[in-house]
């Protein structure tokens, strides 16, 4: 999103081509642009100033501290959880707004739960993001300062106290490749839009987002390891399928009839559960792609053997698999998790009687509410 007439640009809004096409427009050489870019995502900025970019000309550096802002977020709060591998981190927004970041490291790997919009406009009753209600969709450069921001965590060591303020990094004196994949500095490699907000109700900054996130000279994140969770948003899924959007897509099901949906995911009335299905298997048969279909398993709820075979009967003939996230406990819901018993049963069935894979997901962050389903904003308490 390019900024209005007299506002500061905020550079991570930009592609690599609207930063060099801006450098264009102000009559600037594009390796000045090629050299804001690096320092963006390759330094991983973490402030602004004429002083950080020496390398550039004076002229340039004026107009950039004109006309131009960052768009960091800065850290309003940094919680770790028990667990040893989950990090969150509230995020403050220029408007004053805070929004929730969350770092997982896995065997192997390490993703960034990005939010999508300040608080969500879906209601889901289970979710304490539905239950904070909606305040605003995010700017594509909001999105993806927050990968950055966990990127750099990751580059300083895992982040750690005292961030709030960023100095200027040095000047990498590694190769590009040498900086960001070293053995000692884990990268970032794994996104999941399952952070606050319905990404599909904030389509085009979102979309905008990703194609930052990817771009082969920036993070240069792999399309097959950014993971897009609605809630079932049709006309967004059909748009995806329409535009060939290589990213893995996860459907919040829940239920699989229309009445026991529409009790837990309010936007099943205006989408109705045929209408999704439908959508999926456009989707599906358009791209050639497998959906995730996500299933918050509560106990007494949705998590009998019945369940599972309606659910089982539901994706018959459909490139499916399932992942069950036992609830993870909200201050607005009453439910309780799923026993691993009934979650183990409820796999067997898919398994045995539907050829269904599907996967439980590690319950991660739960202590800081980083857990799926937990991100609300909660102020730091003041001493
Ligand atoms: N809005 C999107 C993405 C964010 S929610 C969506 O709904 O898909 C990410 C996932 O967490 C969704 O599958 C959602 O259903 C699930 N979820 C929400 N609240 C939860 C809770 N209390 N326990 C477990 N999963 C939850
Ligand atoms: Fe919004 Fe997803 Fe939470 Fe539903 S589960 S309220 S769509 S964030």
């Amino acid at each position: 999103m390019l900024a209005t007439a007299n506002a500061p640009v905020p550079l991570y809004d930009l592609t690599r081509a609207e930063l060099l096409g801006l450098f264009g427009r102000w009559g600037f050489a594009p390796v000045h642009g090629e050299r804001l870019w690096n320092y963006l995502y390759l330094q991983l900025a973490g402030a602004f100033s004429a002083d950080a970019l020496p390398e550039l000309p004076a002229k340039v550096r004026t107009r950039l501290a004109a006309e131009a802002t960052l768009g960091v977020l800065p850290t309003a709060l940094e919680t770790d959880s028990s667990d040893g591998f989950t990090r969150k981190y509230l995020l403050a927004l220029a408007d004053r707004a805070r929004i929730e970041t969350v770092l997982m490291r896995f065997t192997g790997r390490v993703t960034a739960c990005l939010s999508t919009q300040v608080g969500c406009a879906m209601g889901c009753v289970f979710c304490a993001t539905g239950q904070m209600g909606y305040t605003r969709h995010l700017t594509a450069g909001e999105i993806v300062a927050q990968a950055v921001h966990v990127a750099r965590a990751l580059r300083q060591g895992g982040g750690g106290r005292g961030d709030e303020i960023y100095p200027p990094l040095a000047a990498p004196k590694a190769t590009r490749a040498g900086l960001l994949t070293s053995a000692a500095t884990p990268r970032l490699r794994n996104i999941v839009l399952m952070g606050m907000g319905e990404p599909l109700h904030n389509y085009d900054a979102v979309m905008h987002a990703i194609d930052i996130l990817r771009d082969p000279n920036g993070l240069a994140l792999g399309a097959e390891r950014i993971t897009l969770s609605t809630v079932g948003v049709v006309p967004g899924i059909l748009r995806l399928a329409r535009e060939k959007r290589p990213l893995h897509l996860a459907v919040s099901l829940h239920a699989a009839t229309q009445e026991e949906r529409a009790a837990l995911v309010p936007v099943a009335k205006k989408w109705p559960l045929d209408e999704l299905m439908a959508a999926c298997r456009t989707y599906s048969e358009t791209t050639g792609r497998r959906i995730f279909y996500e299933w918050t398993l509560i106990d007494g709820k949705n998590d009998s053997p019945d369940h599972a075979r309606a659910v089982g009967r539901l994706l018959r003939g459909l490139p499916a698999q399932v992942n069950l996230i036992p609830l993870n406990p909200t201050t607005g819901y009453e439910g309780a998790p799923t026993h691993s018993a009934a979650a183990r049963q409820f796999q067997h069935i898919l398994a045995q009687e539907f050829s269904l894979p599907s996967t439980v997901r590690q319950r991660r962050g739960i202590d800081i509410a980083a857990g799926c389903g937990q991100l609300a904003v909660v102020e730091p308490r003041r001493a």
